[in-house]
């Protein structure tokens, strides 16, 4: 049996690991980093859109700062995520992108002068101010106040693993593809590595380290209809959760995407609306303004996938051979901003569904001959495995990051944008606290303990084999995918989620009897589907049975028998674990949000349907303390880091807490609650003005 030592193991070689480990590799660890797949082929380089950060650098960023990047990511997470850690994103953020930069990433870049561009439907130019030419341009994503999104035309996280990858590679990670982890090791509550089959050989061996970061992505592929990639399996979060100590986090916050090609799935970049793309019916008609007339288009994708679906069912939708759908129109930004600002999209479109989305000869209802064909499908997993802002999980030495874990910076609907800048930045934050554990831990395991966990795996892969069971895997893979889509989905009602899980429960029964008719224990997919598809059906209940426990509506996750969100019963996060390795359901807990101690009381999203949901108790309480405190702080000069300070102290490391400097910021006023009037349960917030607006 062969073990394999290191100081830092990290699972998962996407931005997040690899950032990981890059952090780790600087404090003179040893480090590996696990993938699937060649690194630079993980999941993160779908990415078409953009990284969040407040730069302030163009026109329409201008008056940005880390304040409204949290008050739009607190409002967006429909006050579920953990507003410290969001404190710690926003500060971080910033020193991301600059830091990409340095690694060679192209970031798109403001040029001086006036540039066309479509918002809300209009042409209209945007001048930028010849003292910004040459820095980082951003662009409107993710239903925020100010422009943030930085990008590299439309394959940021292309260009961004590339240059984490490339960098990783510089500082010496031993980075070892094709290597699937498939157990945890670990002894009286401390980690010590893991399990590791080789996806070619078929070999298992033990890698044993000093601390394990796991950071092996979302779980969508629990889903029949996904833009997610093939791996993105939720097993990592699986093989946590299977020590019986790791809780998973907000398994039901589970984000669906508006724009999903039809049939395929493959995204059509939010960065589309964000330029101006508009949304149509089966009329030619632009249907969001209809529901949201203040964020239209750019509400925040769990309301707009609700108000797609919403119109589909008035009968609005266009009739397809794959169900009913709507047409984004893209057409309408010109054919020279789509080749050069959404090439990909473009291809993606010209490829998969024979459409040239820059084809503007319009029918008699408008729509363009380049209209793509959309509809709501599974993007991302708010949910996973549960840590604190250090990303410690309940396991010592074990730690997440990235779309793996929930740290919890998305809460229930986590913004456009924002993902990949979690990936990047919990990869410096979580990872430098891991190597900061790793130097200082010892490996104090019995080689015999470690050999009785290869041992069990070994055994357990034979098991499938030689079981004579009688079941398919792939008969259950996908039934499994359809209860998901048909019972788990954008709206959820009790009924519906009983069933999903009694079907899901006999599933997860019937898996444990598949007859895997390839006996090869080496080079053979269908066995590596049946042990997976038993971890993804351990997932795929934690959704479901997470969702019919949550009686309200928060973020993405929407109850039709309980519409509202409340504050009253639910302000708080489920907590699932599996301690025995019997049972056909999740233990499921949960941890209280303390609104006493939220920099942001819960209020009016500013988007979405008004007076929707249950006020807190406490909600009047903490407001008037807010701006009690804010008032005290201020009359004595403080400016808004101090009022930051005085409301919610988080912590974070000195050089990523730093200040972060932009171009001609003068305003040091606190401004994050000037949008929320105190006590207003229900109002909408008062029109936005953007500064620097360009008519
Ligand atoms: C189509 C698409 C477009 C997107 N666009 C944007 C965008 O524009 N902006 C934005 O902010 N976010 C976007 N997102 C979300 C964002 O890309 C992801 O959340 C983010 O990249 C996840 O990074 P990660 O490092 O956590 O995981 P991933 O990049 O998914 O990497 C996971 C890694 O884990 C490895 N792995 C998995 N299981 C195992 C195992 N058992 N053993 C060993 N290795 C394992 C895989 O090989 C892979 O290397 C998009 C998502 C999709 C689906």
């Amino acid at each position: 049996m062969k073990i394999i030592y290191c100081d830092a193991l990290i699972i998962g070689g996407g931005l997040a690991g690899l950032r990981s480990g890059i952090a780790a590799s600087e404090r003179g660890l040893n480090t590996i980093v696990l993938s699937l797949v060649p690194v630079r082929r993980s999941h993160s380089a779908a990415a078409q859109g953009g990284m969040q950060a407040s730069l302030a650098n163009g026109n329409k960023g201008a008056g940005d700062n880390e304040d409204v990047h949290f008050m739009d990511t607190v409002k967006g997470s429909d006050w579920g995520c953990d507003q410290e850690v969001a404190r710690m994103f926003v500060t971080t953020a910033p020193k991301a992108i600059r830091e990409l930069a340095q690694y060679g990433v192209p970031w798109t870049r403001i040029k001086a002068g006036k540039r066309p561009a479509v918002i809300n439907g209009q042409h209209v130019q945007i001048e930028e101010a010849k003292d910004r030419e040459g820095y980082i341009q951003s662009r409107d994503f993710g239903g925020t106040k100010k422009w943030r999104t930085c990008f590299t035309a439309d394959a940021t996280g292309h260009t961004m693993l590339y240059g984490v990858a490339n960098e990783a590679y510089k500082h010496g990670v031993d980075i070892r593809d094709r290597k699937e982890a498939v157990k945890i090791i670990h002894q009286n509550g401390t980690c010590y590595g893991a399990v590791v089959r080789d996806l070619v050989t078929g070999e298992l061996s033990a890698y044993v380290a000093k601390g394990t970061l796991i950071a092996t992505g979302g779980y969508g592929r629990i889903y029949a209809n996904t833009s997610n990639a093939v791996i993105c399996d939720g097993v990592g979060a699986a093989i946590a959760m299977e020590t019986g100590v790791v809780k998973l986090g907000n398994m039901e916050a589970v984000q669906f995407h508006p724009t999903c090609l039809v049939p395929s799935g493959i995204l059509m970049t939010e960065g589309c609306r964000g330029d101006g793309g508009v949304l149509l019916d089966v009329d030619g008609h632009r249907f969001m303004p209809d529901y949201e007339p203040e964020k239209k288009e750019l509400a925040s994708r769990d309301v707009v996938s609700r108000r797609i679906l919403e119109h589909i069912k008035k009968g609005k939708g266009v009739h397809g051979p794959y169900g009913d759908f709507v047409w984004l129109d893209i057409a309408i930004l010109g054919r020279a901003h789509i080749e050069k600002n959404l090439r990909d999209v473009q291809e993606i479109a010209e490829i998969f569904a024979g459409i040239d989305p820059a084809d503007d000869e319009r029918d008699s209802k408008g729509i363009p001959k380049g209209a793509v064909p959309i509809r709501p499908m599974q993007h991302y997993s708010m949910g996973g495995i549960r840590v604190n802002p250090k990303g410690e999980t309940a396991l010592k030495g074990l730690f997440s990051a990235g779309e793996a874990c929930c740290w919890d910076l998305h809460g229930f609907n986590r913004l456009g944008g924002n993902s990949v800048s979690e990936a990047v930045v919990s990869g410096m934050i979580i990872g430098d606290y891991f190597a900061e554990h790793c130097a200082q831990a010892e490996i104090d395991i019995q080689t015999s303990v470690v050999e009785e966990f290869i041992k069990e795996e070994s055994d357990y892969l034979s098991s499938l084999i030689d079981n004579g069971g009688k079941e398919d895997v792939y008969t259950i893979r996908n039934a499994m995918k359809q209860i998901m889509d048909h019972k788990v989905g954008v709206f959820r009602d009790g009924k519906e989620l009983k069933e999903a899980v009694v079907e899901l429960e006999d599933l997860i029964k019937r898996s444990r009897h598949i007859n895997v008719k390839n006996k090869k224990l080496h080079d053979n997919p269908e066995l590596e589907d049946t042990y997976r598809t038993q971890r993804m059906l351990k997932i795929a209940l934690c959704v479901a049975y997470g969702a019919e426990q949550r009686t309200e509506s928060r973020g993405a996750h929407t109850r039709l028998d309980y519409p509202k969100r409340d504050d009253e019963k639910w302000l708080n996060r489920t907590l699932a674990s599996w301690p025995d390795p019997k049972q056909t359901l999740p233990t499921l807990e949960y941890e209280a949000l303390d609104i006493m101690k939220m920099e942001i009381a819960p209020a009016y999203r500013g988007y979405g349907d008004k007076g929707n949901f249950i006020p807190n108790p406490k909600k009047e309480e903490r407001e008037k303390q807010v701006l009690e405190t804010i008032k005290a702080v201020e009359a004595k000069g403080g400016n808004r880091y101090a009022v930051q300070d005085a409301l919610m102290p988080f912590e974070l490391q000195p050089k990523y807490k730093e200040i972060n400097e932009r171009l001609g910021e003068v305003d040091n006023r606190y401004t994050v609650q000037d949008g929320l009037k105190p006590s207003e349960s229900s109002e909408p917030q008062p029109k936005e003005t953007t500064v620097g607006d360009a008519k």
